[in-house]
Order: C-alpha cells, then sequence, then structure tokens
C-alpha cells in the first residue's frame, strides 16, 4: 500500500490513515513499527530508550531486528517519548504501561472497552503460555526485565479482570477476532 492510497483508502472500520490521531508503539520491532510514516499528523507514543535504540542497538546482533527506514521517515514528527506509564487521554481509557524487557522502552496498552478492560501485550510476551508460565523470549533485550514486566502484565489482569491478548499467539488472534471488531471473550 502506498502512503497516498493508504491516506484516502478507508478500510474495515471506516477510516482513514488521517483519523488516526494518537498512535503508539509497543516497540520498534520491524515487525510492529512498519507504517509509521502514515501519521504524520499524529501524536506517536514510544518508550523514550527505544527510538535511539532502534538506530543505536547495543549489538550487532539486534540491528536485523530493526528496519532503519521506518524511523527515519518520522524525523520531524509528533512524537512523545514516555519514561513510564501514561494515561493517553486522561480518562483511563487508553493507558500505556511501561513494560520494558523485550526492548529498554517497550509499551502495552490498558484500554477500557465497552465490554471490559483488555490488555495488548506487544512482544513483552509471546504466547499465551509465556504469560501463564512466565517464558521470557529468547532475544529479549533483558531477560529480567521482561520477566517483571510479565509478572506486572499478570497481576495488572488479575486486579482488574482484563482479557489479554498476547499479540503474537495465533489462537489469540483467532479468540479476540483478528482484524475488525473486537470480541472480548
Ligand atoms: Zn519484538
Amino acid at each position: 500500500m502506498s502512503p497516498s492510497s493508504a491516506s484516502t483508502d478507508n478500510g474495515a472500520l471506516g477510516l482513514s490513515c488521517a483519523d488516526i490521531t494518537h498512535v503508539v508503539l509497543s516497540h520498534p520491532h520491524c515487525d510492529h513499527a512498519g507504517g509509521l510514516h502514515l501519521f504524520p499528523h499524529a501524536k506517536l507514543y514510544a518508550g523514550a530508550d527505544d527510538l535511539p535504540y532502534a538506530l543505536w542497538p547495543h549489538t550487532a546482533a539486534f540491528e536485523g531486528h530493526f528496519r532503519r527506514e521506518d524511523i527515519e521517515l518520522t524525523r520531524g514528527f509528533d512524537w512523545h517519548p514516555l519514561h513510564g506509564d501514561h494515561d493517553v487521554f486522561g480518562d483511563g481509557s487508553v493507558q500505556i504501561l511501561s513494560t520494558p524487557g523485550h526492548r529498554p522502552g517497550h509499551q502495552s496498552l490498558l484500554l477500557t472497552m465497552d465490554n471490559g478492560p483488555l490488555i495488548l501485550t506487544g512482544d513483552a510476551v509471546h504466547l499465551q503460555i509465556g504469560l501463564t508460565q512466565i517464558l521470557p523470549s529468547g532475544w529479549d533485550w533483558s531477560t529480567e526485565r521482561a520477566v517483571r514486566s510479565i509478572q506486572r502484565l499478570r497481576a495488572v489482569a488479575d486486579a482488574l479482570d482484563a482479557a489479554v491478548w498476547v499479540n503474537h499467539d495465533p489462537e489469540d488472534w483467532a479468540r479476540f477476532g483478528g482484524e475488525g471488531e473486537v470480541k472480548l471473550p
């Protein structure tokens, strides 16, 4: 999809890119950061440590996880680097949860939906079994912090009785409805 066609093309939700006012980047890995340049008028939120890390990872082994062009195309955009949690609209409807470990500034989302709270994990954890058994991934930036973040997500989910969508878990995509309207189980 080209930027020009995307800016005018309404998708299944009836929204164009220009309708999107806020973009939360869980982390800048190439499978999560593509298309950021389609939102030049939005406020964009990233963990403060993550954009510099994407451009200069601490080990060359991680360089292939990032696509420099995706980040550089957003130079001059309205980026809001975060050093912790953030309540996007100030009403609790969209809360960014700092969940470092997978990347230094990794973020998850806590959404208040009409039918209940929903957590989007990003890559804080990759499968539901990783959540239930506290299994960090082998390519996390910090295993220790990843474990703490998984424990935090479990605690938040338990406290709020929130549904948790582990975003790389294919069974969760089927469970929550994938693209389009989200179904809470
Ligand atoms: Zn990732």
